[in-house]
């Protein structure tokens, strides 16, 4: 009988635990003595990334860690965490949300004690749309997430650039016009030259218009282009420069005014969208998964803005 009980508590162990075995590794690059990227696997939340697929930075403090972003549910956040203790046994002090999307922002809960930091309207838009973000990770994964909850920022950044230094670490926090969503926030750590950028920009991956304002993210773009930054890290997918971040931007001005092209010629979105050159974009991960989106997106933007 206790032989019985004892494979059973070994087998509960080995099921329990396939959640999170199973993430894939977090790529951790250094790229000085205080700042590492940790890189996630690019696409769209699957059984087979188990919801892991974005990027976060830990930045070394004097007394702790800053980290910016968190993962898409609590299980994901112990992972980063987990690679975040490899580097230093400081521990999390504070966390930045770069914007309110699930795969930026449902890991905060696994850093209890944390102070977390946002754009104001990030802010409100976790508090607005969190749970729909848990839902959509539970049906794509078809399991639940009874751990993940939001947690909302504490202190947060209005319009522009505000300079603040956070446990001896000089920054500037970029909040622009509306762009990816409408509360992103930039990182500026200006003695580095590093600039983090949430998912304003993405490398390698098509960015989601879920939540954009394409025309608004177009001149951000430009703005990103013009900071100055050695070293771009994005939301999604490997480092990058401001070179890249000028081709995002014509990439996407493209489109904006093709869909534009389209729309004044009175044609619909579905035969707008065999009018565009999309060559450059079939390229890019999730092209299947968000482009068709992307598109009825700035559609529906420029309808708007003729309205
Ligand atoms: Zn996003």
């Amino acid at each position: 009988m206790k032989s019985w009980s004892a494979l059973f508590v070994l087998v509960w162990c080995a099921v329990s635990n396939v959640a999170n075995a199973a993430l894939p590794p977090v790529k951790v690059e250094k790229i000085n003595d205080h700042v590492y990227a940790l890189l996630g696997p690019l696409g769209i939340p699957t059984k087979e990334n188990g919801g892991y697929m974005n990027n976060s930075i830990a930045i070394l403090g004097d007394t702790g860690v800053i980290l910016v972003d968190t993962g898409f549910s609590k299980e994901i956040g112990e992972h980063i965490g987990k690679a975040v203790a490899t580097i230093t046994p400081k521990p999390v002090k504070y966390i930045i949300n770069t914007h309110h999307h699930g795969d930026h922002t449902l890991g905060n809960i696994a850093f209890p004690g944390a102070k977390i930091l946002s754009a104001e309207k990030c802010k409100e838009l976790v508090e607005k749309h969190a749970y729909d973000w848990i839902r959509t990770l539970e049906q794509r994964l078809e399991r639940t997430f009874p751990d993940t909850k939001p947690v909302l920022a504490s202190e947060t950044f209005s319009d522009g650039k505000t300079e603040k230094t956070i446990d001896g670490v000089k920054m500037i926090f970029w909040v622009p016009a509306g762009s990816h969503t409408g509360g992103d926030m930039m990182v500026m750590l200006p003695q580095d030259g590093i600039l983090i950028t949430g998912d304003i920009v993405v490398d390698q991956m098509v960015p989601s218009f879920i939540d954009a304002h394409v025309k608004s993210w177009v001149g951000v773009l430009g703005e990103v282009e013009q900071s100055g930054a050695k070293i771009i890290i994005p939301g999604h997918g490997a480092l990058t420069d401001t070179k890249y971040v000028g081709q995002m931007r014509q990439r996407m001005q493209a489109l904006y005014d093709g869909v534009n092209n389209g729309f004044k010629k009175g044609l619909t979105d579905s035969e707008t969208r065999k009018t565009l050159d999309l060559h450059e974009w079939e390229k890019m991960v999730s092209y299947e998964d968000l482009m068709g989106g992307n598109i009825n997106r700035t559609y529906l933007e420029v309808e708007q803005e003729n309205f």
